[in-house]
């Protein structure tokens, strides 16, 4: 790391210690629990220094309502430099998309405001239920467009727990939706988002697909990319792409106007400028070589953890996984995703409970977890790397309630974790652009 980099991040430091000693010890507290532990968490990942900077930068003071040219605030002209080269380098990531709103807040929001743009309130969605993989902003009950719009869900298949394209177009021939989403937060295979885009043109919906999770997959041709297909496409910027937290529309160009003006003024206010910032910093990083390796690293390793923990024994659902994730099915353990989250947790493994396709559990209880390699390929774990973290898992689930055990794992997963550290920079070499 640059010794400049260093130096500033050294004297912030020491500026939120003398003002905040609370705040400085519960950061320095989260840095630890960070370093020590594997992070199997599949929507997580570590940001470069050059992110975090970008994101903690001296752009959290301004307001800048409007759009980059069109503001209602005055002093904008380096957040318009900024916001056009985060959506400038986004559409050097997604060819094809026609027009890109780098501001939404987050992922959820990014798709409220395509939902805001093009349906009535009572219009229908057809989206994946939550409890079979999908989002809560793709219409749970409880969620803003499960009580705005008609929402109809489809699942995956019974037997292969995969998405059946001719079930989804007979569910969407009946209740003709006015917006299909395809897009998913736990569902390992490829999605086919040309067979959805037939769907949608079969029955006369428009075609959103929510790339959150996939989207750095998609960004380096590693999953087939939405963009021919859809009419939106929604992201977070936090996941696989290894950014800040955030959200972002791609769309056709006649949708354009209508986008933006959901976001702003429909859902919010200023737009979050230090993050856009940090956004365009992480495109950056995403437009390199490096970025391509880290995602097939990222493959690779899900891959080989799925293979590890199938040899021990586990039942992963679908049989095995094409992305970045893969869920666990503890029932022929006789356990819950509750129990193993909390015995992974105590042995310094960090993962979370997960509904799996017609889990008979309640949300807060689960018959699965989640596990994602974005962050453990981030450290530079390695496939081989891949059979340890199984075994660990193997070991804890074997005795869930034996603390004993979970320490013994802890003190190894410390030892091992503090070998891959956090990295500072993940350019090994120039940007291809
Ligand atoms: N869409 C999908 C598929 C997701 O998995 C998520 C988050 O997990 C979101 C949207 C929402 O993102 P956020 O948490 O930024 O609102």
């Amino acid at each position: 790391m640059d010794d400049t980099v260093q130096r500033d991040g050294q004297r912030a430091d020491a500026v939120l210690a003398a003002v905040d000693p609370a705040m400085a010890q519960i950061l320095a507290d989260e840095r630890r629990r960070q370093t020590e532990q594997i992070n199997l968490i599949a929507s997580e990942n570590t940001v470069s220094a050059a992110v975090l900077r970008a994101s903690g930068s001296i752009f959290t003071n301004k307001y800048a309502e409007g759009y980059p040219g069109r503001r209602y605030y005055a002093g904008c002209e380096h957040v318009d430099r900024a916001e056009r080269l985060a959506q400038q380098r986004a559409r050097e990531l997604f060819p094809g998309a026609e027009h890109v709103n780098v501001q939404p807040h987050s992922g959820s929001q990014a798709n409220q405001a395509v939902q805001l743009a093009v349906l009535e309130p009572g219009d229908t969605i057809l989206s994946m239920d939550l409890s079979q993989g999908g989002h809560l902003s793709h219409g749970h009950r409880l969620n803003l467009a499960g009580k705005l719009y008609r929402i109809v869900s489809y699942g995956v298949d019974r037997e292969t727990e995969r998405l059946d394209y001719d079930a989804i177009a007979e569910i969407a021939r009946r209740c003709r939706p006015k917006l299909i989403i395809a897009g998913a937060s736990a569902y390992s295979r490829v999605i086919d988002f040309a067979a959805f885009a037939r769907i949608a043109e079969e029955v006369g919906a428009l075609l959103l697909a929510d790339i959150a999770h996939i989207a750095g997959l998609v960004a380096t041709g590693l999953h087939p990319s939405p963009l021919p297909h859809a009419d939106f496409v929604t992201t977070t910027t936090h996941k696989t792409l290894r950014g800040p937290r955030g959200g972002m529309i791609l769309c056709r160009e006649k949708f354009a106007k209508a986008i933006d003006r959901a976001v702003m003024p429909g859902l919010q206010g200023g737009p979050l400028c230090h993050q856009i910032a940090a956004r365009a910093v992480a495109f950056r990083e995403a437009l390199t070589e490096s970025f391509a390796r880290y995602q097939r690293r990222i493959v690779e390793t899900a891959a080989a953890l799925a293979a590890a923990l199938d040899r021990h024994g586990f039942r992963i659902v679908s049989g095995g996984t094409d992305n970045h994730l893969f869920l666990l099915d503890l029932r022929p353990r006789g356990l819950t995703g509750k129990v193993a989250e909390a015995a992974l947790e105590r042995a310094g493994i960090i993962c979370n409970k997960n509904l799996i396709p017609y889990d008979p559990e309640t949300p807060f209880v689960t018959s699965g977890i989640r596990i994602g390699t974005p962050t453990v390929a981030s450290r530079g774990m390695d496939v081989d790397d891949m059979q340890r973290i199984a075994d660990w898992i193997a070991t804890v689930l074997e005795a869930p309630e034996d603390t004993e055990r979970a320490e013994r794992v802890r003190a190894e997963v410390a030892r091992f974790a503090a070998a891959h550290p956090i990295a500072e920079s993940y350019l090994e070499e120039a940007p291809v652009s």
